[in-house]
């Protein structure tokens, strides 16, 4: 069961399909002659804003035509983009659901090489054993409904060779396997897709074909990090995910830095690991978040380490605070 993954917008009146009008640079004239429109059409599309690799373009044109039984053409490149045309002035007969399916199912790859019943190659890319099969190269007066999908599928929907099948295209959503993914944002930050379809500025669940690969990118709020994923994904890069029962991922955002404030009691200092500061008797400065800093805790002469008090407990002299938020701690130092 399949039905296509629509390009909706939010709109007063509810989520509806995303249509918009387009004006052309080329002249009619330009337009007219069949053997280059679509190729122009193609070609013209990304320069508006509308060169998406995940969307198959859907286009009324609506310019003068030469010939009139041309209904349309459909092609897509192996990035994904696609263009189904639809020449509205053209073939006045055939319903334009039947020509607008027929185009779509160009860009999703019908009819391939390989197919047993495909046309002679002048009518390439149509089958010919069914004039009522929806990818046959002539198109009559006959509803959508009245039409066929391969039937036999055998040739490019549903069939068992390993040559292109547009069920398994990415565009359609496959009803049958459809699987929620969520996504657990912890922080400030929010969690994106290489694919439209997942954007959540906080913890989101959103549902997709299983066996959908993602590529999630994390994105951290100014003066903020990704401190590290969890679930499907480890580490702080880029995440990969394959959609699957089960599956699911963390975000944790932190601010980059956080204080720590070191003070000291009696005669002594602290001094911090790495490019550290010394405390004596008191310090303060901010260190990246999530990463520890080690204190060590010096008498001096005359005087003993006794203890810790606040994020450092006991009376060793070292001590590692974890920086998971902001923190303070003070050494204790006694008379010897
Ligand atoms: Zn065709």
């Amino acid at each position: 069961m399949r039905t296509p993954r629509n390009d909706l917008t939010q709109l007063s009146c509810g989520a509806q399909l995303d249509l918009t009008v387009l004006r052309l640079p080329q002249t009619s004239a330009q337009l007219t002659p069949e053997d280059s429109r679509f190729v122009t059409l193609f070609n013209a599309l990304p320069g508006l804003g509308f060169g998406s690799t995940f969307t198959k373009h859907l286009v009324y044109f609506d310019g003068p035509v030469a010939q009139a039984d041309l209904c349309g053409q459909g092609a897509s490149l192996a990035s994904g983009f696609g263009v189904a045309a639809i020449y509205v002035q053209a073939c006045s007969g055939a319903p334009s659901s039947v020509i607008a399916a027929h185009e779509l199912l160009h860009t999703l790859g019908a009819v391939p090489r390989g197919a047993p019943h495909r046309c002679p190659d002048a009518q390439g890319g149509h089958t010919c054993d069914s004039a009522s099969d929806l990818m046959h190269p002539f198109l009559d007066a006959s509803p959508l409904d009245a039409k066929l999908l391969d039937p036999g599928r055998d040739d490019y929907y549903g069939h068992a060779a390993a040559f292109t099948d547009s069920q398994d295209a990415a565009w359609l959503v496959q009803l049958d396997r459809q699987q929620p993914f969520t996504v657990t944002i912890s922080g400030p930050g929010g969690v994106t897709a290489d694919m439209p379809g997942l954007d959540c500025a906080q913890s989101c669940t959103t549902t997709w074909n299983t066996s959908t690969r993602l590529g999630l990118t994390a994105v951290p709020r100014p003066g903020a990090k990704l401190v590290r994923w969890s679930g499907a994904c480890t580490g702080a890069s880029t995440c990969v995910v394959t959609v699957a029962p089960g599956a699911a991922v963390s975000a944790l955002f932190a601010p980059a830095l956080y204080r720590l404030t070191v003070g000291v009691s009696g005669q002594g200092a602290v001094r911090t690991s790495g490019p550290g500061i010394t405390c004596r008797p008191r310090c303060s400065a901010a260190f990246p978040s999530f990463v520890p800093v080690g204190l060590t805790a010096t008498a001096a002469k005359g005087w003993r380490f006794r203890s810790w008090t606040g994020a450092c407990r006991g009376t060793k002299r070292t001590c590692t605070v974890p920086m998971t938020a902001a923190t303070s701690a003070r050494a204790v130092f006694a008379r010897a």
